[in-house]
Protein backbone atom coordinates (compact mmCIF):
# COMPACT_ATOMS: atom_id res chain seq x y z
CA UNK A 1 0.00 0.00 0.00
CA UNK A 2 2.99 2.29 0.80
CA UNK A 3 3.31 2.77 -2.99
CA UNK A 4 0.37 3.19 -3.80
CA UNK A 5 -0.02 5.94 -1.10
CA UNK A 6 2.70 8.13 -2.32
CA UNK A 7 0.79 7.50 -6.18
CA UNK A 8 -2.28 8.60 -4.97
CA UNK A 9 -1.07 11.85 -3.22
CA UNK A 10 -0.81 14.09 -6.11
CA UNK A 11 -3.76 12.51 -8.16
CA UNK A 12 -7.29 13.75 -8.86
CA UNK A 13 -10.47 13.04 -6.76
CA UNK A 14 -11.57 10.67 -9.15
CA UNK A 15 -8.54 8.69 -9.17
CA UNK A 16 -8.18 8.85 -5.64
CA UNK A 17 -12.04 7.36 -5.07
CA UNK A 18 -11.24 4.49 -7.54
CA UNK A 19 -8.13 3.49 -5.97
CA UNK A 20 -8.26 4.26 -2.31
CA UNK A 21 -9.04 1.62 0.60
CA UNK A 22 -7.90 -1.30 -2.32
CA UNK A 23 -5.45 -3.80 -1.66
CA UNK A 24 -6.07 -6.23 -4.39
CA UNK A 25 -2.40 -8.04 -3.64
CA UNK A 26 -2.94 -8.21 -0.04
CA UNK A 27 -6.26 -10.84 -1.17
CA UNK A 28 -5.13 -12.81 -4.25
CA UNK A 29 -5.62 -10.26 -6.53
CA UNK A 30 -8.87 -9.34 -6.10
CA UNK A 31 -10.32 -6.08 -6.85
CA UNK A 32 -12.21 -5.76 -3.73
CA UNK A 33 -11.61 -6.36 -0.37
CA UNK A 34 -13.52 -9.44 1.32
CA UNK A 35 -16.89 -9.01 3.21
CA UNK A 36 -15.13 -10.39 6.11
CA UNK A 37 -17.84 -11.30 8.98
CA UNK A 38 -16.69 -11.77 12.75
CA UNK A 39 -16.91 -12.36 15.97
CA UNK A 40 -14.03 -14.78 17.41
CA UNK A 41 -10.38 -14.70 15.52
CA UNK A 42 -8.16 -17.26 16.48
CA UNK A 43 -4.31 -17.29 18.39
CA UNK A 44 -1.89 -19.51 17.50
CA UNK A 45 -0.68 -19.51 20.94
CA UNK A 46 -1.75 -18.38 24.38
CA UNK A 47 1.36 -16.08 24.33
CA UNK A 48 -0.04 -14.42 21.44
CA UNK A 49 -3.88 -14.04 23.09
CA UNK A 50 -1.70 -12.73 26.25
CA UNK A 51 0.02 -9.75 24.26
CA UNK A 52 -3.19 -9.25 21.49
CA UNK A 53 -0.04 -8.90 19.37
CA UNK A 54 -1.49 -9.84 16.07
CA UNK A 55 -3.47 -7.34 13.56
CA UNK A 56 -6.91 -8.65 14.39
CA UNK A 57 -8.26 -9.95 17.75
CA UNK A 58 -11.77 -9.46 18.04
CA UNK A 59 -14.59 -8.92 15.34
CA UNK A 60 -15.57 -5.60 17.23
CA UNK A 61 -12.10 -4.34 17.34
CA UNK A 62 -12.17 -4.02 13.17
CA UNK A 63 -12.04 -6.78 10.51
CA UNK A 64 -10.44 -6.26 6.73
CA UNK A 65 -13.96 -4.59 5.18
CA UNK A 66 -14.08 -1.89 7.62
CA UNK A 67 -10.55 -1.53 7.53
CA UNK A 68 -10.67 -0.92 3.69
CA UNK A 69 -13.59 1.70 4.80
CA UNK A 70 -11.91 3.47 7.12
CA UNK A 71 -8.23 3.65 5.49
CA UNK A 72 -10.57 5.35 2.66
CA UNK A 73 -11.73 7.66 4.87
CA UNK A 74 -8.82 8.71 6.45
CA UNK A 75 -7.28 9.51 3.32
CA UNK A 76 -10.19 11.71 2.09
CA UNK A 77 -10.63 13.55 5.62
CA UNK A 78 -7.04 14.15 6.48
CA UNK A 79 -7.80 11.82 9.75
CA UNK A 80 -5.72 9.80 12.01
CA UNK A 81 -8.82 7.71 12.89
CA UNK A 82 -12.10 6.87 12.25
CA UNK A 83 -14.98 5.29 13.46
CA UNK A 84 -17.78 3.33 11.65
CA UNK A 85 -21.27 3.75 13.67
CA UNK A 86 -24.36 1.84 13.23
CA UNK A 87 -26.10 5.71 11.67
CA UNK A 88 -25.44 9.45 11.25
CA UNK A 89 -26.85 10.18 14.12
CA UNK A 90 -24.61 7.54 16.60
CA UNK A 91 -21.94 9.38 14.68
CA UNK A 92 -23.09 12.75 15.96
CA UNK A 93 -23.68 11.03 19.71
CA UNK A 94 -20.59 9.43 20.30
CA UNK A 95 -17.89 12.22 20.08
CA UNK A 96 -20.43 14.23 22.26
CA UNK A 97 -20.45 11.22 24.95
CA UNK A 98 -16.70 10.95 24.34
CA UNK A 99 -15.78 14.97 25.06
CA UNK A 100 -18.52 15.94 27.65
CA UNK A 101 -18.66 15.44 31.16
CA UNK A 102 -20.97 16.80 33.67
CA UNK A 103 -21.18 20.48 34.60
CA UNK A 104 -19.47 21.07 31.05
CA UNK A 105 -20.91 23.73 28.79
CA UNK A 106 -21.39 22.99 25.06
CA UNK A 107 -22.49 25.67 22.17
CA UNK A 108 -24.49 23.86 19.04
CA UNK A 109 -25.67 25.83 15.98
CA UNK A 110 -29.20 26.55 16.32
CA UNK A 111 -29.60 25.37 12.30
CA UNK A 112 -28.30 22.05 13.73
CA UNK A 113 -29.98 18.61 12.47
CA UNK A 114 -32.83 18.26 14.37
CA UNK A 115 -32.67 14.71 15.89
CA UNK A 116 -28.73 16.33 17.11
CA UNK A 117 -31.09 18.93 19.22
CA UNK A 118 -32.78 15.92 20.51
CA UNK A 119 -29.91 14.26 22.03
CA UNK A 120 -28.71 17.36 24.27
CA UNK A 121 -31.98 18.55 25.10
CA UNK A 122 -32.60 14.94 26.77
CA UNK A 123 -29.42 12.60 27.22
CA UNK A 124 -26.66 15.94 27.56
CA UNK A 125 -29.86 17.35 29.77
CA UNK A 126 -30.08 14.08 32.22
CA UNK A 127 -25.90 14.24 32.15
CA UNK A 128 -25.74 17.75 33.51
CA UNK A 129 -24.43 19.56 30.69
CA UNK A 130 -25.67 22.79 29.52
CA UNK A 131 -26.45 23.13 25.94
CA UNK A 132 -26.54 26.48 24.27
CA UNK A 133 -27.90 27.09 20.61
CA UNK A 134 -25.95 30.35 18.78
CA UNK A 135 -26.48 31.87 15.07
CA UNK A 136 -24.91 30.07 12.76
CA UNK A 137 -23.55 33.43 11.11
CA UNK A 138 -21.92 34.22 14.55
CA UNK A 139 -18.19 33.92 13.13
CA UNK A 140 -15.25 35.03 15.70
CA UNK A 141 -18.55 36.77 17.94
CA UNK A 142 -18.56 33.02 18.91
CA UNK A 143 -15.84 34.34 21.94
CA UNK A 144 -18.67 36.11 24.10
CA UNK A 145 -20.64 32.96 24.73
CA UNK A 146 -17.55 31.20 25.44
CA UNK A 147 -17.43 30.15 28.86
CA UNK A 148 -14.61 28.98 31.32
CA UNK A 149 -16.01 25.35 31.75
CA UNK A 150 -16.97 25.36 27.31
CA UNK A 151 -16.34 22.04 26.60
CA UNK A 152 -17.36 21.49 22.81
CA UNK A 153 -18.18 23.75 20.12
CA UNK A 154 -20.29 21.83 17.35
CA UNK A 155 -21.12 23.04 13.73
CA UNK A 156 -23.09 21.84 10.94
CA UNK A 157 -22.61 23.65 7.52
CA UNK A 158 -24.96 24.16 5.74
CA UNK A 159 -27.58 24.07 8.18
CA UNK A 160 -30.01 21.95 8.30
CA UNK A 161 -33.07 22.67 5.65
CA UNK A 162 -32.30 26.32 5.50
CA UNK A 163 -28.76 26.04 4.89
CA UNK A 164 -26.87 28.76 6.76
CA UNK A 165 -23.32 29.16 6.03
CA UNK A 166 -20.77 29.05 8.97
CA UNK A 167 -17.04 30.52 9.24
CA UNK A 168 -15.53 27.29 10.56
CA UNK A 169 -12.33 28.82 10.28
CA UNK A 170 -12.82 31.35 13.08
CA UNK A 171 -15.43 29.48 15.12
CA UNK A 172 -12.52 26.80 15.29
CA UNK A 173 -9.61 29.28 16.09
CA UNK A 174 -11.74 30.89 19.25
CA UNK A 175 -13.05 27.19 20.62
CA UNK A 176 -9.59 26.70 20.79
CA UNK A 177 -8.35 29.36 22.80
CA UNK A 178 -10.35 28.10 25.42
CA UNK A 179 -9.41 24.62 25.12
CA UNK A 180 -12.81 23.59 23.70
CA UNK A 181 -13.35 20.29 21.01
CA UNK A 182 -14.77 21.46 17.92
CA UNK A 183 -16.90 19.13 15.91
CA UNK A 184 -18.57 19.51 12.91
CA UNK A 185 -21.41 17.70 11.21
CA UNK A 186 -20.48 17.45 7.42
CA UNK A 187 -22.87 15.48 5.31
CA UNK A 188 -24.09 17.93 2.98
CA UNK A 189 -20.30 18.83 1.15
CA UNK A 190 -18.66 15.41 1.46
CA UNK A 191 -14.78 15.30 2.36
CA UNK A 192 -14.97 15.74 -1.51
CA UNK A 193 -16.32 19.50 -1.68
CA UNK A 194 -14.93 20.08 2.19
CA UNK A 195 -12.72 18.85 4.68
CA UNK A 196 -13.57 20.02 8.18
CA UNK A 197 -9.87 19.11 9.48
CA UNK A 198 -8.15 21.37 7.15
CA UNK A 199 -10.30 24.18 8.44
CA UNK A 200 -9.09 23.58 12.71
CA UNK A 201 -12.39 21.48 13.22
CA UNK A 202 -10.84 18.29 15.28
CA UNK A 203 -14.00 15.83 14.39
CA UNK A 204 -15.34 15.62 11.40
CA UNK A 205 -19.08 13.93 11.14
CA UNK A 206 -21.04 12.16 8.56
CA UNK A 207 -24.10 10.35 7.87
CA UNK A 208 -22.38 8.11 5.10
CA UNK A 209 -26.38 7.11 4.79
CA UNK A 210 -26.31 10.19 2.23
CA UNK A 211 -23.59 10.14 -0.66
CA UNK A 212 -21.11 8.10 0.34
CA UNK A 213 -23.67 4.99 0.40
CA UNK A 214 -25.93 6.47 -2.67
CA UNK A 215 -28.69 4.33 -2.83
CA UNK A 216 -31.35 5.09 0.15
CA UNK A 217 -30.02 1.52 1.40
CA UNK A 218 -27.60 1.58 3.62
CA UNK A 219 -27.74 3.29 7.33
CA UNK A 220 -24.13 4.59 8.42
CA UNK A 221 -22.25 7.22 10.67
CA UNK A 222 -18.79 7.95 10.35
CA UNK A 223 -16.51 9.70 13.22
CA UNK A 224 -13.27 11.09 11.57
CA UNK A 225 -10.72 12.71 13.64
CA UNK A 226 -7.22 14.23 14.11
CA UNK A 227 -4.66 12.99 15.82
CA UNK A 228 -5.15 14.44 19.31
CA UNK A 229 -8.89 13.51 19.76
CA UNK A 230 -8.71 10.08 17.95
CA UNK A 231 -7.58 7.76 21.06
CA UNK A 232 -10.13 9.19 23.50
CA UNK A 233 -12.79 8.55 20.64
CA UNK A 234 -11.32 5.22 20.11
CA UNK A 235 -11.20 3.92 23.86
CA UNK A 236 -15.26 5.11 23.80
CA UNK A 237 -16.06 3.21 21.18
CA UNK A 238 -14.69 0.40 22.48
CA UNK A 239 -16.12 1.11 26.36
CA UNK A 240 -19.32 1.40 24.71
CA UNK A 241 -18.87 -1.88 22.79
CA UNK A 242 -19.56 -0.16 19.02
CA UNK A 243 -18.82 -1.40 15.75
CA UNK A 244 -19.05 -1.45 11.86
CA UNK A 245 -21.22 -3.83 9.57
CA UNK A 246 -19.27 -5.84 7.35
CA UNK A 247 -21.38 -5.80 5.00
CA UNK A 248 -22.94 -1.78 5.12
CA UNK A 249 -18.90 -1.19 5.15
CA UNK A 250 -17.86 -2.83 2.22
CA UNK A 251 -21.10 -1.53 0.00
CA UNK A 252 -20.41 2.29 1.40
CA UNK A 253 -17.00 1.51 0.15
CA UNK A 254 -18.48 0.83 -3.25
CA UNK A 255 -20.47 3.60 -2.81
CA UNK A 256 -17.51 5.89 -2.96
CA UNK A 257 -16.17 4.66 -5.96
CA UNK A 258 -18.45 6.48 -7.87
CA UNK A 259 -19.05 9.56 -5.47
CA UNK A 260 -17.16 12.15 -7.49
CA UNK A 261 -19.61 11.16 -10.80
CA UNK A 262 -22.53 11.10 -8.43
CA UNK A 263 -21.93 14.58 -6.64
CA UNK A 264 -21.23 16.02 -10.51
CA UNK A 265 -24.36 15.07 -11.75
CA UNK A 266 -26.15 15.90 -8.58
CA UNK A 267 -24.36 19.45 -8.11
CA UNK A 268 -25.05 20.25 -12.11
CA UNK A 269 -28.72 19.54 -11.92
CA UNK A 270 -29.52 20.90 -8.11
CA UNK A 271 -27.84 24.39 -9.29
CA UNK A 272 -29.98 24.13 -12.67
CA UNK A 273 -32.96 23.52 -10.39
CA UNK A 274 -32.31 26.37 -7.97
CA UNK A 275 -31.65 29.02 -10.89
CA UNK A 276 -34.65 27.84 -12.55
CA UNK A 277 -36.78 28.18 -9.39
CA UNK A 278 -34.95 31.85 -8.41
CA UNK A 279 -36.91 32.79 -11.68
CA UNK A 280 -40.20 31.59 -10.92
CA UNK A 281 -42.81 33.65 -10.36
CA UNK A 282 -44.49 31.11 -7.45
CA UNK A 283 -41.33 31.41 -5.65
CA UNK A 284 -40.38 33.92 -2.86
CA UNK A 285 -36.48 32.71 -1.76
CA UNK A 286 -34.17 29.90 -3.01
CA UNK A 287 -31.96 28.93 -0.24
CA UNK A 288 -28.82 27.36 -2.11
CA UNK A 289 -25.50 28.43 -0.28
CA UNK A 290 -23.93 28.49 -4.13
CA UNK A 291 -26.54 30.98 -5.65
CA UNK A 292 -24.75 34.59 -5.26
CA UNK A 293 -27.74 35.87 -3.99
CA UNK A 294 -27.64 33.36 -0.68
CA UNK A 295 -26.48 35.21 2.15
CA UNK A 296 -23.84 32.70 2.89
CA UNK A 297 -22.46 32.63 -0.26
CA UNK A 298 -19.47 34.46 0.12
CA UNK A 299 -18.23 31.71 2.83
CA UNK A 300 -19.37 29.03 0.73
CA UNK A 301 -17.07 30.59 -2.42
CA UNK A 302 -14.18 30.79 -0.09
CA UNK A 303 -14.10 27.63 1.61
CA UNK A 304 -16.05 25.26 -0.17
CA UNK A 305 -15.15 23.29 -3.77
CA UNK A 306 -18.31 22.62 -4.43
CA UNK A 307 -22.03 21.92 -3.93
CA UNK A 308 -24.17 18.77 -3.74
CA UNK A 309 -28.23 18.27 -4.56
CA UNK A 310 -29.85 19.19 -1.58
CA UNK A 311 -31.56 22.99 -1.39
CA UNK A 312 -34.39 24.92 0.12
CA UNK A 313 -37.12 26.96 -1.52
CA UNK A 314 -39.49 29.57 0.06
CA UNK A 315 -43.10 29.23 -1.65
CA UNK A 316 -44.77 32.05 -2.25
CA UNK A 317 -47.83 33.29 0.07
CA UNK A 318 -49.57 36.27 0.80
CA UNK A 319 -51.62 35.09 4.09
CA UNK A 320 -49.34 33.07 7.13
CA UNK A 321 -52.47 30.99 7.26
CA UNK A 322 -51.85 29.68 3.97
CA UNK A 323 -48.70 28.03 4.77
CA UNK A 324 -49.69 24.20 5.64
CA UNK A 325 -52.37 23.63 3.15
CA UNK A 326 -50.04 25.47 -0.15
CA UNK A 327 -46.92 22.98 1.24
CA UNK A 328 -49.13 20.24 1.26
CA UNK A 329 -51.38 20.82 -1.88
CA UNK A 330 -47.35 21.06 -3.88
CA UNK A 331 -45.79 17.95 -2.33
CA UNK A 332 -49.08 16.02 -2.69
CA UNK A 333 -49.03 17.13 -6.56
CA UNK A 334 -45.30 15.87 -6.91
CA UNK A 335 -45.10 12.27 -9.01
CA UNK A 336 -41.08 12.15 -9.32
CA UNK A 337 -40.07 13.93 -6.08
CA UNK A 338 -40.64 11.53 -3.41
CA UNK A 339 -42.10 12.66 0.04
CA UNK A 340 -39.30 11.12 2.82
CA UNK A 341 -36.59 11.72 4.84
CA UNK A 342 -32.88 11.59 4.01
CA UNK A 343 -31.37 12.30 1.00
CA UNK A 344 -28.45 11.27 -0.98
CA UNK A 345 -29.65 8.56 -3.11
CA UNK A 346 -30.00 8.57 -7.11
CA UNK A 347 -33.47 9.65 -7.02
CA UNK A 348 -35.51 13.06 -5.74
CA UNK A 349 -37.26 13.85 -2.60
CA UNK A 350 -39.10 16.79 -1.23
CA UNK A 351 -39.95 17.49 2.46
CA UNK A 352 -42.24 20.08 4.02
CA UNK A 353 -39.87 22.46 6.44
CA UNK A 354 -40.62 22.33 10.22
CA UNK A 355 -38.55 25.09 11.57
CA UNK A 356 -40.67 25.07 15.15
CA UNK A 357 -37.30 23.85 16.69
CA UNK A 358 -35.22 27.21 16.46
CA UNK A 359 -34.26 29.55 18.94
CA UNK A 360 -32.37 32.01 17.35
CA UNK A 361 -31.96 31.15 13.09
CA UNK A 362 -35.79 30.97 13.06
CA UNK A 363 -35.34 31.04 9.04
CA UNK A 364 -37.42 32.21 6.69
CA UNK A 365 -41.24 33.48 7.37
CA UNK A 366 -42.19 34.91 3.94
CA UNK A 367 -44.09 31.30 3.25
CA UNK A 368 -43.66 27.33 3.78
CA UNK A 369 -40.43 26.13 3.30
CA UNK A 370 -40.04 23.19 1.05
CA UNK A 371 -36.77 21.33 1.06
CA UNK A 372 -35.57 19.45 -2.37
CA UNK A 373 -32.88 16.41 -3.03
CA UNK A 374 -32.07 16.24 -6.05
CA UNK A 375 -30.85 13.11 -7.82
CA UNK A 376 -29.65 11.52 -11.25
CA UNK A 377 -33.22 12.18 -12.73
CA UNK A 378 -32.90 14.32 -15.86
CA UNK A 379 -33.90 17.51 -15.26
CA UNK A 380 -36.27 18.55 -17.74
CA UNK A 381 -38.33 15.92 -15.72
CA UNK A 382 -37.57 17.20 -12.59
CA UNK A 383 -39.10 20.78 -13.86
CA UNK A 384 -41.91 19.98 -15.26
CA UNK A 385 -43.00 17.48 -11.83
CA UNK A 386 -42.24 20.52 -9.80
CA UNK A 387 -44.62 21.84 -12.32
CA UNK A 388 -47.29 20.06 -11.20
CA UNK A 389 -46.57 21.35 -7.68
CA UNK A 390 -47.11 25.15 -8.57
CA UNK A 391 -50.03 24.47 -10.70
CA UNK A 392 -51.76 22.64 -7.43
CA UNK A 393 -50.93 25.42 -5.19
CA UNK A 394 -52.54 27.64 -7.69
CA UNK A 395 -55.63 25.72 -7.63
CA UNK A 396 -55.80 26.11 -4.46
C1 LIG B 1 -29.33 12.45 7.83
C2 LIG B 1 -28.45 13.26 8.67
C3 LIG B 1 -27.92 12.75 9.86
C4 LIG B 1 -28.31 11.41 10.42
O1 LIG B 1 -28.06 10.33 9.61
P1 LIG B 1 -28.84 8.94 9.83
O2 LIG B 1 -27.92 7.94 9.25
O3 LIG B 1 -30.14 9.08 9.13
O4 LIG B 1 -29.00 8.78 11.32
C5 LIG B 1 -27.06 13.55 10.58
N1 LIG B 1 -26.75 14.79 10.16
C6 LIG B 1 -27.24 15.30 9.03
C7 LIG B 1 -26.84 16.66 8.62
C8 LIG B 1 -28.11 14.56 8.25
O5 LIG B 1 -28.62 15.10 7.13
Amino acid sequence: MTDKHALLDGAGTDTRLAHLGSDPAGFHGFVNPPIVRASTVLFPDCETMATGNQKYTYGTHGTPTTDALCDALNELEGAAGTLILSSGLAAVTVPFLTFLSPGDHALVVDSVYWPTRRFCNTVLKRMGVTVEYYEPAIGAGIAALIKPNTRLVHLEAPGSNTMEMQDVGAISAVAHQQGAVVTMDNTWATPLYFRPLDHGVDISIHAATKYPAGHSDILMGTVSANEAHWSALEEMNTNMGLCGAAEDSYLVLRGLRTMGVRLEHHQKSALSIARWLESHEDVARVLHPALPSFPGHAIWKRDFKGSSGVFSFVLKTDKPADFTPRAHAFLNALRLFGLGYSWGGYESLAVPVNLADRTIAKGPTEGPVIRLQIGLENVEDLQRDLERGFAAVKAL
